[in-house]
């Protein structure tokens, strides 16, 4: 054992075998130290186990391994061929190449995030993007703060603090990720007043539960992934919005999703607009920027001027400060709405009108490509119908037809983690015992790379 010990290489006799000696330019001499270090403390305890030692090429080559694992940053990116166009685990809107552009430009210079260009002196961040949001959607003022979840927050803090909010039963909901409405109602010191059943809210209920003293708002929360049908009852939002108007109180929606663009059109049910929740007297809206909005990750509030004002006021906001590369990415995405070519420029928005011949040729084409592979060629690969979903805790049940490639093979659960392994990693949706890869959460520009990473993968792998 002392003998093969000793016939273990020195760091730096590994520091200049071909695999490593180029490296350290690359990644840096410590880096490299560290991978070698660490390849030689797992040889010594594999000596230890009575395992002979390794050659000086195998530990050069488990040390680039390492080290290709230990300097890639954790956060990198994946093919998402679920189908599923806002993947919140896969990070939601995918940002448009003027979004895009609008990051790189407030990355890389000084800009007037808060710096009033006419006067010479300080000005407001909330500036920003609050124009655009009142010019789409006739809000009389707006603030944009780090996400939905903190917008929800920050309102019910401010201005229902030590008060009752009144929320009907059935709208009491976990969103997903730790968003409960009852436990952010306890964060932020309000108490939940719940009326009506999980089925049947009428508006009596949430009159009834009015208290002149107590009560400090009305609220309503869009049933961001679940449905309601059968024997139900929900008072409309105009009609809450006068009963909030009658008892002087303000009439907060959690709207979610928050689309500016009516999704009728798109072959999907209706999902309430920003626009008809301010025409339907709603007091302040909350809503997510990277869902059906196809932003970046941030929280919209919009409404009345003087509830903003108090927000905006309350040092909450502070802590839920959003990022200016953020506020460049919103507002780029926000201009595209306002020029009408969202549907052109967003990619939340091009997903959702990609037609079926489109998809269906990408499937093909996907198709052909590996089939001309000759160790490919048996492949049970068929293109077949089957349905992409919006995603995002918008639209629940809804879907949209498609063309997926399907693989049909026996372990379809370790080809699924397979393809996650590989570079980049590919996320796949399994249905009816088959392994699916959507086209429309795919883009056209990552088909290349997507074929060739299918190629490794099923090339190298016993089906
Ligand atoms: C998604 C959602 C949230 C949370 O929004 P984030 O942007 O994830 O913070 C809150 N409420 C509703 C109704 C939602 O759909």
């Amino acid at each position: 054992m002392q003998s093969q010990l000793r016939q273990l290489p020195s760091v730096d006799k590994l520091l200049q075998t071909d695999q490593l000696a180029p490296l350290t330019a690359i990644h840096g001499r410590a880096l490299v130290v560290e991978a070698i270090r660490g390849e030689l403390d797992q040889a010594r305890r594999r000596i230890m186990a009575g395992e002979p030692a390794q050659s000086l090429d195998s530990l050069a080559e488990a040390a680039l391994t390492r080290l290709s694992v230990e300097a890639r940053p954790s956060l990198q990116p994946v093919i998402n061929a679920t189908g599923v166009i806002i993947h919140t685990n896969l990070g939601r809107a995918l940002l448009s190449r003027r979004a895009q552009q609008a990051m790189q430009q407030a990355a890389s210079a000084y800009s007037n995030l808060e710096y009033n260009l006419e006067a010479g002196d300080r000005g407001s961040r909330y500036a920003h993007a609050a124009d655009l949001l009142c010019r789409l959607t006739g809000a009389e003022a707006a603030v944009v703060v780090n996400n939905n979840a903190g917008a929800v927050i920050l309102t019910l803090t401010a201005l229902a603090r030590d008060k009752e909010v009144i929320i009907s039963r059935s709208q009491l909901v976990e969103i997903g990720g730790g968003f409960r409405i009852p436990d952010i109602m306890a964060q932020s010191g309000a108490r939940l007043v719940e009326v009506g059943t999980t089925n049947r809210t009428y508006l009596r209920d949430y009159e009834q539960a009015v208290d002149p003293d107590r009560t400090g708002l009305l609220l309503s929360v869009h049933h961001s992934n679940y449905q309601i049908t059968g024997f139900t009852a929900q008072p409309t939002l105009a009609e809450l919005a006068e009963l909030a108007r009658r008892c002087h109180l303000p009439l907060m929606e959690d709207l979610g999703s928050g689309t500016l663009l009516d999704t009728l059109p798109f072959g999907l049910a209706h999902e309430p607009t920003i626009q008809e929740s301010l025409v339907a007297g709603v007091d302040l809206i909350t809503a997510s920027g990277d869902k059906l909005l196809g932003g970046p990750q941030a929280g919209l509030i919009l409404g009345k001027a003087a509830l903003i004002e108090q927000l905006k006021k309350h040092p909450l906001i502070r802590a839920l400060r959003v990022d200016k590369i953020t506020l460049a990415a919103l507002q780029a995405t926000l201009l595209a709405y306002l020029e009408g070519k969202a549907t052109t420029e967003i990619p939340v928005w091009r997903m959702i009108s990609t037609d079926i011949t489109t998809l269906a040729r990408r499937a093909q084409k996907w198709r052909r490509a590996l089939l001309n592979i000759p160790q490919l060629a048996h492949l049970p690969l068929q293109v077949i119908e089957s349905a992409s979903t919006v995603g995002g805790g918008s639209l629940p049940g809804q879907t949209l037809p498609t063309r997926a490639l399907a693989l049909a093979v026996s372990s379809i659960d370790a080809l699924a983690a397979q393809l996650r392994q590989s570079d980049p990693p590919i996320i796949t949706r399994i249905d009816n015992e088959r392994l699916l890869l959507d086209p429309r959460t795919v883009l056209p520009e990552q088909d290349k790379t997507l074929i060739s990473a299918l190629k490794h993968t099923l090339t190298n792998y016993e089906l």
